[in-house]
């Protein structure tokens, strides 16, 4: 089992190299996500002994126990929350994560930005954009991002890092690419409006679509499956 996740993290570091390599970016230009939701603290101790340090989890209650566990361990990880949020939810968030990666309503970010401890740093924060504009997902519209962007930027505890996006489920790499691409002109445009704030972060790009996602300049690919596996 042990042994399972090093491999799988090894071959995903090396997968993301080699699509680095082939669209001409620097290998360390791609960070890597692992996506622990519903699988036990000891897979992510077993990460983290590999040298995997930022963790994405689904649910609060869930994410929270793991994060309190690891931090009674000494152990420092990144957490990123990637889940949907209710706004009975936020503080927990803003207590106990160091990102949100599905941010998509003033109300809620008002939310974080209140609950944030004040001896913590800023929350960074991704907009989720419905990129493939599904019913059934969370995520603004790619006409609402400037106006959520500058309601971000005026919010101190909050730090506006980029925006995410999880689109429609295919194996079309023609689709993917088409998505992708859209993807990352936002991502250029949200950095010409916003040239005051660290915009640095293009998260897209999972188990099954990471080579396209790379291809189209995602700094952040997020994996579960391909190291934990099924859940
Ligand atoms: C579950 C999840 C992932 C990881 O998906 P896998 O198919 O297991 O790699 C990535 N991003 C989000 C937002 C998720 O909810």
């Amino acid at each position: 089992m042990n042994n399972i996740i090093q491999q799988n993290l090894s071959q995903i570091q090396h997968n993301i190299a080699t699509y680095c390599q082939q669209a001409n970016r620097q290998p360390n230009a791609v960070t890597l996500l692992a996506v622990s939701k519903t699988k036990p603290v000891q897979a992510i101790l077993t990460a983290y002994q590999s040298g995997q340090h930022a963790f994405g989890e689904n649910y609060v209650q869930e994410g929270v126990e793991k994060i309190q566990y690891c931090q009674q361990q000494g152990i420092k990880l990144e957490w990123h929350f990637i889940g949907p949020l209710q706004s009975n939810k936020t503080k927990l968030v803003a207590e106990h994560f160091d990102w949100i990666q599905t941010l998509s309503r003033n109300k809620i970010a008002d939310r974080l930005n209140a609950q944030r401890p004040s001896h913590l740093p800023p929350l960074n924060v991704l907009i989720q954009i419905n990129i493939s504009d599904e019913q059934s997902k969370s995520g603004i519209q790619p006409n609402e991002l400037m106006a959520l962007a500058k309601h971000i930027e005026k919010l101190p505890h909050l730090r506006l890092r980029g925006i995410m996006a999880i689109p429609e489920n295919t194996t079309d790499q023609t689709e993917q690419i088409s998505v992708f691409n859209q993807m990352q002109t936002l991502f250029q445009q949200l950095q010409q409006q916003c040239p005051n704030q660290q915009i640095d972060t293009l998260s897209m790009g999972m188990s099954a679509d990471m080579e396209s996602a790379i291809k189209c300049g995602s700094t952040m690919v997020r994996i579960g499956t391909a190291i934990f596996g099924q859940r």
